[in-house]
């Protein structure tokens, strides 16, 4: 065991939240010692991948009043309005920020920054730097980071768990990849920015470092996981490999068709269909609708079976190269290597995938979570903009204005906090030594195999937490998640060497995995009603009555338990969501 070390905050994750919240607390104080750990180096992170854009209100025909309504109703008014004002308000301010440490956001003809028309969007709001904004983003970030002597990086240090003494967060334990060694952190504040955990799923547009890590650490610390049963769907991933096709590329006008080559949607209350892209409608409908059409599409044999399952096409032939060159050569790029077809002239075979979760670690409007010295930001968090649905091109956005708040606030917090007598940590950091070795590291015998386990939980998951849902089916994915739970801890680990052993970090991602999947079903088994990406066969409707709140879950020995939180509203009452 090496010293630990100390500084004011610490951030974990390198993405668009960690980054963001890392800036805003290095300029509220030059004082201020900041860590940033990131278990990949931060131009790793799954936000490089982001493709469509970012929402934000620039032009005059749209306003902060749309893009909050639009977002309250695409959340199936599960969203708390509150933070959807502070989203739309603050938003455009970052991202105007963003180009001025250099994200160069397309542009019109007239100099006019670009926006694009997105999922369930009434007016196209969507920022995008062609079709790779995740890696403009988060490079202007990054680069950005790099001008403040206070912020201190961790590359390639995977957090194993949180430091808890005296009720309150007091820093972190991680594993320093490159040498195996555990260490430990002493900080005034943590602010959780790790992002998603699509990989409890089979088919994912995620990468395969989501796993949930930051929500499961912060949920065995004590913290609730608020709203976890609305997972998203993404309807046009590629078949196999789960890439994402971006919703970009409906923006732009593509067209979802059968395997008559008909555009389905029509018949599920989207159409009629267009030759350019109407607002909400058809394919421009939001992803938990477009997704359940796929599957009723699906059942009525109206799809095209492949090696990977069933899937439609997505048809950009009409758009012509010149635009598919100009505003989608990432989704050309892909499909060419991935799949081996040019959209100039082929559709691209889609199908659902697993995309974003909009639950997460409970937060209040400032990223504060109630486990003291706990902030949380990014796809980890809830805060909640998404509610039951989100729609696209709002996380990116969210990353900014909440990673920037979660900043700014463990920054206030930890110029409040005094230098503590003694260091907790060292002690703690010993324990957790003891723990990895004896469960992982220096782990004796076991029998089972780790990615057995884990394809087992993704089925089961797909099985009983996927697109449509009922109470026997998600009450057997509870009940063989609880299973899985012990078959783990009878897993056998052969790797001992020291130096960036991926079946040790296997084994820890699976760990926690298992903990976010047996959030997420036992939410959803409760939530005897449909609402947004939430869909039940046997509770069809939205139930306001007995389902207009928040779920919040707390970790016991023998599973989450479930509580409610009520919803925020101001000035958008819920109506039926009609489109
Ligand atoms: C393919 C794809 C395309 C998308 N396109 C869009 C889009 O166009 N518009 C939009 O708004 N949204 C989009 N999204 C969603 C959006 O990109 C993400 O929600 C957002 O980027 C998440 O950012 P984050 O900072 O919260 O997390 P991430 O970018 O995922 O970063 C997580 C960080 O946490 C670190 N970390 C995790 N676990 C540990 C651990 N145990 N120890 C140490 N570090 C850890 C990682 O190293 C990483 O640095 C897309 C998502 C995907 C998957």
């Amino acid at each position: 065991m090496s010293m630990t070390v100390t500084h004011d905050i610490l951030i974990v994750g390198g993405g668009g939240a960690g980054l963001r919240a890392a800036i805003a607390a290095a300029e509220h104080s030059a004082g201020l010692s900041i860590a940033l750990v990131s278990k990949v180096y931060p131009m790793r992170s799954h936000t490089v991948s982001a493709e469509g854009g970012a929402a934000g209100v620039m032009r005059e025909e749209d306003s902060l009043d749309q893009h909050a309504r639009d977002t309250i109703f695409g959340s199936d008014f599960l969203a708390d309005q509150d933070a959807v004002e502070a989203l739309v308000q603050e938003a455009p301010r970052e991202l105007i920020q963003l180009e001025h440490w250099g994200c160069p956001w397309s542009r019109d003809p007239d100099g006019r920054i670009s926006v694009r028309a997105f999922g369930g969007m009434s007016v196209d709001r969507t920022l995008y730097a062609s079709d790779k904004t995740g890696f403009h983003m988060l490079h202007s970030l990054f680069q950005t980071s790099l001008k403040y002597d206070n912020i201190v990086r961790y590359d390639e240090c995977f957090v194993t768990s949180l430091l808890i003494d005296d009720g309150k967060v007091q820093g972190v334990a991680f594993v320093n990849l490159f040498s195996g060694r555990v260490q430990a952190i002493h900080a005034k504040v943590v602010i959780m920015c790790t992002g998603g955990c699509g990989r409890v799923f089979p088919f994912t547009t995620n990468a395969a470092i989501k796993t949930g890590d930051g929500m499961a650490l912060a949920y065995r610390a004590g913290a609730p996981m608020k709203d976890m049963e609305f997972v998203q769907y993404h309807p046009t991933g590629l078949p196999g490999t789960g890439i994402l096709i971006t919703e970009a590329s409906r923006g732009e006008g593509g067209w979802l068709c059968n395997k008559d080559g008909y555009r389905y949607l029509q018949d599920y209350g989207l159409g009629p269909p267009t030759e350019t892209p109407v607002h909400r409608k058809m394919e421009l409908g939001p992803r938990d609708i477009l997704s359940r059409c796929f599957v009723q599409e699906d059942q009525k044999g109206r799809t095209f079976e492949g090696p990977h399952g069933s899937y439609v096409h997505l048809d950009l032939r009409h758009l012509g190269e010149k635009l598919i060159d100009q505003k989608l050569p990432f989704v050309r790029e892909l499909t060419r290597n991935y799949v081996g077809i040019d959209p100039v002239v082929e559709p691209i075979p889609v199908r659902p995938v697993v995309h974003y979760m909009m639950g997460g670690i409970h937060t209040d409007i400032d990223a504060k979570t109630p486990l003291d010295g706990l902030y949380a930001a990014g796809e980890v968090a809830c805060v909640s903009i998404n509610g039951a649905n989100r729609l696209g091109s709002n996380s990116l956005t969210e990353c900014l204005v909440f990673g920037a708040r979660a900043g700014r606030a463990a920054a206030e917090y930890a110029l409040d906090q005094p230098a503590p007598a003694t260091n907790p940590v060292e002690a703690l950091a010993s324990d957790e030594q003891r723990r990895l070795d004896a469960q992982f590291f220096r782990k004796e015998g076991g029998t089972e195999n780790v990615a057995d386990i884990r394809e087992a939980m993704q089925q089961t998951m797909e099985e009983g937490a996927g697109i449509y849902r009922d109470e026997a089916r998600m009450q057997q994915t509870c009940n063989d998640l609880r299973e899985l739970r012990e078959r783990f801890a009878n897993i056998r680990i052969e790797d001992r060497n020291d130096i960036f052993n991926t079946e040790r970090i296997g084994a820890l991602e699976l760990d926690y995995m298992l903990e976010v999947a047996e959030v997420i079903a036992n939410s959803a088994l409760l939530r005897r009603e449909s609402r947004g990406s939430h869909t039940r066969t046997d509770h069809p409707e939205r139930d306001d009555a007995n389902f207009l709140k928040h779920s919040l879950a707390y970790r016991t020995e023998t599973g989450p338990r479930i509580e409610y939180a009520p919803v925020s509203i101001t000035r958008w009452q819920p109506e039926e969501r009609k489109y």
